[in-house]
Parts: structure tokens; sequence; C-alpha cells
């Protein structure tokens, strides 16, 4: 029996060959990561030591996981966040492009930099919600990057992913280049919770493409704790470097 899957991937590699998404290289096999060599090795993984609670790694410090500065003065409303790596080229290079040229078929290589061994409520909460983006950002864009890695990350639990229970009813402006102060002043009120009873006595993960201050997630868990939510943990597949 001709096995349909397998001729298809022979022929999409036929006409379109497998590329390095960050610097084009010509790779050998389709399978993800599609990476270079030189450029997986170039890319900056989050490893312990780190703060248990907003995942910032000291990789200067060869200490056990402790709270950050941040933290400590300021505890979050999400109980953790994790981040899959630094916002650094090539995997900035990649997001970039997936984002804003729509280069989606990046999602299977970034599902497959997930680490081995997260915590247990990364791996089965009871709902998993992207940080929505406002009406008229997913019309400019055509698709909530936040949506679709939740997919990428959890094909095996796409019942529990629902991208209509948190909406952001209220638009802001571009946080790039902002204080976190700012940022927060910003982003107070943005988000609204659709239906509270889904929420009641939950482990939620928030999952969103760059953890930047951290002000969109704790925006987002403080709306979500208020309506009932037990706990709230967050993924990214990158993080701003402090
Ligand atoms: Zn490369
Ligand atoms: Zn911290």
């Amino acid at each position: 029996m001709i096995d349909l899957g397998a001729l298809r991937q022979s022929l999409a590699a036929l006409c379109f060959p497998p590329r390095c998404l960050c610097c084009d290289a010509r790779l050998a096999s389709p399978t993800p990561p599609l990476f270079c060599g030189e450029c997986l090795d170039k890319i900056d993984f989050i490893a312990a030591p780190l703060c248990p609670v907003c995942g910032r790694a000291f990789p200067d410090c060869a200490g056990d996981n402790h709270l950050c500065g941040n933290c400590l003065r300021h505890p979050p409303h999400f109980d953790s966040a994790r981040a899959v790596a630094h916002y650094r080229d090539p995997l900035a290079h990649a997001i970039h492009t997936f984002k804003y040229r729509r280069h989606t078929f990046g999602l299977a290589t970034f599902a497959a930099l997930l680490p081995e061994g997260l915590p247990a409520p990364y791996l089965a909460p009871d709902l998993i919600l992207p940080v929505p983006l406002h009406r008229q950002r997913l019309r400019e864009r055509g698709f909530n990057q936040a949506l679709l890695l939740a997919r990428a990350f959890y094909p095996a639990q796409r019942e529990r992913i629902d991208p209509e229970i948190l909406i952001r009813h209220r638009a802001t402006p571009p946080q790039t280049g902002l204080s976190g102060k700012t940022r927060r002043r910003n982003l107070k009120g943005s988000f609204l919770v659709t239906d509270p009873a889904r929420l009641a006595g939950k482990t939620i993960l928030l999952v969103d493409d760059v953890f930047t201050t951290g002000s969109t997630a704790n925006e987002c868990a403080r709306t979500l704790k208020k309506d009932g939510a037990r706990a709230v943990h967050v993924l990214t597949l990158a993080r701003v470097a402090e």
C-alpha cells in the first residue's frame, strides 16, 4: 500500500527543499527543527539556574534556582513563567518571519524546540489560553500567533485550547521601547473574561510568542485570577534577556 503522507512529503521536499528558518541554508532533511547545525548551535536555550517564578535565567551563576529581585520586590500575578530560549537570532529571526511574513511552516520547528521535563502545570493544564490580540490587530495580521503556537505545542490537547475565554477588548499602542511601568499602565483593564464560570478553580496555561517585561502575562493573569482561576502559568517560545 502506498503511504500517501510520505509520498506527499517527498514531493513537497522535491518542490520546496527544506531550508534553515534563519540563514536559508539548504537542509538535508525536512524533519523539524528546520535550522542548520550552525544556527541550531546559536539558539540560546534557557537553562537552570533560573527564577522559579518568572523564568529569568542566571547564566553567570552556578547555584540553584532562586527568586530574582523583580519577583521578590513585585511578585507577579502568574504563578510561574517559562520560555524555551532567549529572544535572539536565529530564533528571533524565525519568530519575526512567522509573525510578520506568515511563515507558519516554522511552527513544527518551534514545537520541536520545547524542552523535555517541563513542570507539571505545563504538561496537563485544565485550560490552554493564547494571549489574545485585539480584534483590530487580528484583522491586520490575519491570525493570532499565540493561538497557532498553542496548537503546535499541544497537538494532543486541542480540546483544552480556547481562544474565546480571554479577550483583549481595548487596543493598546505598540509596547516596544516602553518601560515596564508604562507598559503596566497601558495594559491595565485591556483584557476581559467572557465566561468566568469556565475558569472556576482551574489551572490555566497562557501561551504567547515572546515574554518581554512580563507586563502582558501579568495583566492576563490578574484578570484570570480576579475571575476565578486558581493558578496561571505562562509558556512562551522566547524571552527577552535582561
Ligand atoms: Zn542556518
Ligand atoms: Zn523572577
